[in-house]
């Protein structure tokens, strides 16, 4: 099945082969050395490969094949949100008239452009309960630092420049504590409950005059909807804090409930997660901030705004904004594609995806719960966490169960994460999955579980079927070969 022995591409080189035939040149030829400061002029040709067009198609389908993704089999990996990527959004996204606009085109060419962001705007305002977006932020993460840049200046210019705490639960995505650490302020953790929520108590013992914000994700990450979130926000507000809602997990309440209607300040949205963009590559994604109108004079600018007579317009006149966080206006293509998702779902779809995503997440739990230990035993959300530790004691770690779920040709859950679960395996199907592939992969789950008891080796030496065997972790982290070595020179010691 596999070509085990595939060559790089610099070993299957042929010198004087080429994949490429290029016109004439028809311009002027330079001499780098003029341009150049001669010291940084190379003296001897690069080292490329020399290959025929077709010895690279293959080279590079060949590698292909070899990689995971949610367009070759099931992905349920936890808080990543791996729904099927609609082909319509990539066809829209190609069309002429987004595909070829350049950032610095004047504004009156790129009206249509602009329209389509002022609309998408428009739709995660209604869809958060916000009162302004910006479309600015390329992550997650980056949508996080936002938000807190923004809570700072608003508190500075209040006067109150002084509160540099943010309170983080333990159950929140590691991007939350670094956001807050990166804005410059100091992160207070406190800790959930036996019920996996946060403790009210311990929330009200931190809160003080130099809380700056409280940075909340629901539905958390162990899959469970925060119940006392207005008694939260009533707290943080109380001491005049701002509370901060991560939105990545968006698809467990779209269409259902609102940061905003939840006393939420702000909000950031993955729309590379809930939202469709094909994302697992490293980009390029987009994590729009929304706010509530106190914060909206520290939005970023440019902000997109619509003038009286219909028009579109990048107003820079802010003066109380944190300034730009992005070239230009965050990532169009992106943007482009989830316009397109939720134009073509419609608040009924979209409401949709919310129930199928919870309904499947709920499914897989109750087929698991008598095979794997589920410490949270309440109904999830969108995803749910178990734990391996009844498998650790007969000598099965998570990370042995993960690697076997690549013989069945899956992507493992999340593992390890979060932290507050010993031997956490965090599962999250989406609502794109048939009950088929649910089904066989639970199958699959619980076939694992009945090794660990009759022939745990299997398990502990997984993978047998793939093209690279178990890895020495430590090893893999500690001492990686980044750079490509020709063959006879890698010494394994
Ligand atoms: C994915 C995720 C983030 C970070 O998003 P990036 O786009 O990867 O920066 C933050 N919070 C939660 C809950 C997430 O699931």
């Amino acid at each position: 099945m596999h070509n085990e022995n595939q060559s790089l591409i610099f070993e299957i080189t042929k010198p004087g082969r080429v994949g490429y035939n290029l016109e004439p040149l028809d311009v002027p030829d330079f001499d780098l050395e003029e341009l150049l400061p001669k010291e940084l002029v190379r003296q001897e040709a690069a080292e490329l490969p020399e290959v025929a067009e077709l010895d690279i198609m293959r080279h590079y389908t060949a590698l292909s094949r070899r990689n995971h993704g949610v367009d070759s089999g099931f992905y349920p990996l936890g808080s990543c949100t791996m729904k099927y990527n609609p082909k319509i959004n990539e066809t829209v996204a190609r069309y002429a008239g987004f595909a070829n606009v350049h950032p610095l085109q004047d504004e009156s060419t790129v009206q249509g452009a602009m329209e389509l962001l002022y609309d998408l705007q428009t739709s995660l305002q209604e869809i958060t309960g916000m009162d302004e977006v910006t479309l600015q932020p390329a992550a997650g993460a980056h949508g996080e630092w936002t938000a807190l840049m923004m809570i700072r200046a608003f508190h500075e210019a209040n006067g109150e420049g002084h509160r540099n705490k943010v309170i983080v639960p333990d159950s929140a995505h590691g991007t939350n504590p670094a956001s807050a650490t990166v804005a410059g302020f100091e992160t207070i953790t406190i800790k959930s409950g036996d019920d996996g929520l946060v403790d009210l108590e311990d929330l009200r013992r931190v809160v003080g005059p130099d809380t700056a914000a409280l940075m909340l994700t629901n539905p958390n990450t162990l899959g469970l909807f925060e119940e006392n979130i207005l008694e939260m926000a009533e707290i943080v507000h109380g001491v005049g804090g701002k509370v901060y809602y991560d939105g990545a997990n968006l698809n467990a309440v779209m269409s259902k409930a609102r940061p905003g209607d939840m006393g939420f300040d702000c909000v950031h949205l993955n729309l590379h997660k809930t939202f469709t963009g094909p994302h697992g590559g490293g980009g390029p994604g987009s994590g729009p901030v929304g706010v509530k109108s106190d914060l909206i004079p520290f939005l970023p600018k440019p902000v997109l705004v619509k003038k009286e007579d219909g028009t579109f317009h990048f107003d820079y006149n802010r003066p109380q904004s944190i300034g730009r966080v992005k070239p230009y206006y965050g990532n169009f293509g992106i943007n482009v594609r989830a316009y397109t998702y939720i134009r073509s779902m419609g608040p009924d779809g979209l409401k949709a995806v919310t129930e199928y995503a919870v309904l499947n997440a709920n499914y897989m739990m109750r087929r698991l719960e008598e095979h794997f230990d589920l410490p949270y035993d309440r109904h999830c959300k969108h995803e749910f966490v178990l734990s391996g530790r009844r498998q650790k004691k007969l000598g099965v770690r998570t990370l042995d169960i993960a690697k076997r779920l690549l013989d069945f040709g899956y992507h493992p859950p999340t593992v390890y994460f979060p932290l507050n679960v010993e031997e956490g395996i965090m599962i999250e199907p989406t609502e794109t999955e048939s009950k088929e592939t649910l089904d066989a992969f639970c199958d699959a789950m619980i076939q694992i579980a009945q090794e660990t008891i009759d022939n745990p080796s299997i398990v502990q030496e997984a993978p047998h079927t793939t093209v690279i065997s178990r890895l020495d972790e430590t090893r893999a982290a500690r001492t990686p070969v980044l750079r490509y070595t020709k063959k006879e020179e890698v010494t394994i010691s």
